[in-house]
């Protein structure tokens, strides 16, 4: 019955005393009536026990407080519970090195450390605590077109979903005795002389565990393919996420549902090089255009053509730059620009009136363009 027990008198020592004369009367007694010193004696056995467990709450400075405040200790906390207080389970000894319990301090650690895991009587049953689902993340391709004019894309993902069977709670609404001690509560550890036993750590002492249900073998969430149709925004870029509220996976224990990113892949286009919001492209213009000047029609990706002015002297590779013909930003709903690169093409001459020509327009024009160069190296 609880409190009947004595702790202070378990250890022959008095209520007064400190943790140091505490700890040394229990390893005294511990030598004494240790279960490897006095094989098969019942009552060294029953002795070693009380001393194992006065020893376990006299040494936590908390347990001894409430020990002294209600005369018994209990891990489900204070009264008024008094008939839950007591004992719970019987508690086995531990066979425990011997060499580890001299009066060094060095050993203590070990010691103690062997003994707590017998005392964690009344513990409660790991709590449920609700856990959110994961996100999933999948790649999908859209066209380069798609990208910028927005698209819909049909997708089968496969996820979590709650279990149908148990309505995710994972489990049939029955317990069962726990296969793992056979109900018994307890296990035995270690071997030869240094067996001792420990509550079960499937059932947590209790002998009994839920009854799992068989269909998703008590997670409560089982993998479920559902297609979905999701709208790609106009705008996205290569790389960029749209996300899917609620189409990840399902949570644990009532958690709520993760999300499902796509991340998606833009192909490229032949003409139109995208970076961002902005788009680049390269067009040919004649020598004569470079030379004196032109407007040319550039092709914009809104599927018209945009009059670009290329001024005399327009050397190959310069770029100019068209406002706002880019792509019409996810973000701020604003245009990027685009760039063109002018790229002077050199005809091939043949005919010998060309030729006459370009004669000629070296004579007009002698300078020599590697003449900047040579200065400077
Ligand atoms: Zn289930
Ligand atoms: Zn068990």
């Amino acid at each position: 019955m609880a409190g009947k027990e004595d702790y202070y008198q378990a250890l022959g020592v008095n209520r007064k005393a400190t943790a140091v004369e505490i700890r040394k009367a229990y390893r005294r007694l511990a030598r004494k009536y240790h279960p490897d010193v006095n094989p098969k004696d019942k009552k060294a056995e029953e002795q070693f026990r009380k001393i194992a467990e006065a020893y376990d709450v006299l040494s936590d400075a908390k347990k001894r407080q409430m020990y002294d405040r209600f005369g018994f200790y209990s891990e489900s906390g204070p009264p008024p519970e008094a008939a839950h207080a007591g004992r719970g389970r019987p508690v086995d000894f531990a066979g425990f090195d011997f060499s580890e319990v001299g009066e060094q301090e060095a050993g203590i650690g070990g010691f103690r450390d062997l003994f707590s895991q017998f005392f964690r009587r009344g513990e409660p049953q790991p709590t449920s605590q609700p856990e959110r689902g994961s996100d999933l993340e999948y790649e999908v391709n859209v066209g380069f077109w798609e990208a910028i004019r927005g698209t819909t894309v049909k997708l089968t993902v496969s996820h979590l979903d709650a279990c149908r069977t148990c309505r995710g709670t994972g489990s049939t609404g029955r317990d069962k005795t726990c296969p793992a001690c056979n109900g018994a509560g307890s296990s035995n550890k270690g071997m030869s002389t240094m067996r001792f036993t420990i509550p079960c750590e499937m059932c947590r002492g209790k002998g009994r565990i839920v009854d799992a249900c068989v269909a998703c073998r008590g997670d409560g969430r089982r993998a479920e393919t559902e297609s979905l149709e999701m709208r790609i925004p106009a705008g996205i870029q290569n790389g960029g996420r749209v996300r899917v509220q609620g189409k990840g996976n399902a949570g644990k224990h009532g958690g709520s549902i993760g999300d499902l990113y796509l991340v998606i892949r833009v192909a490229p286009h032949p003409f139109f090089e995208r970076q961002g919001d902005d788009i680049y492209t390269k067009i040919p213009i004649t020598v004569t255009e470079a030379a004196m000047g032109a407007k040319i029609e550039v092709p914009t990706i809104d599927q018209s053509r945009a009059l670009l002015k290329i001024p005399p002297g327009t050397a190959s590779g310069q770029k100019f730059r068209l406002r706002e013909k880019g792509v019409m930003s996810l973000k701020t709903h604003k245009h990027g620009d685009q760039y063109v690169e002018a790229q002077v093409q050199v005809p091939k001459v043949v005919d010998e009136r060309t030729k006459e020509i370009l004669r000629e327009l070296a004579a007009l024009n002698p300078g020599d363009p590697r003449a900047e160069l040579y200065r400077q190296l």
